[in-house]
């Protein structure tokens, strides 16, 4: 483990898990708090829902 924030997204259609490597979701986890009240785990690995690329279509 390098400690760095550590984030991964799942699928609800297919249940594929991925990471988000390289990529600071920080503006993206301040609108999913904006929006659904969530507040995402800084410290651990917040798992993101929603819909793949391949299952959107
Ligand atoms: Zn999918």
């Amino acid at each position: 483990m390098t400690g760095e924030p550590h984030h991964h997204t799942a699928c609800w259609e297919c249940g594929g898990v991925g990471a988000l490597d390289g990529r600071h979701p920080a503006e993206s986890m301040k609108a999913i708090e904006e929006l659904t009240g969530l507040r995402p785990d800084p410290s651990g690995a917040p798992l993101i829902f929603g819909r793949c690329a391949e299952c959107v279509g």
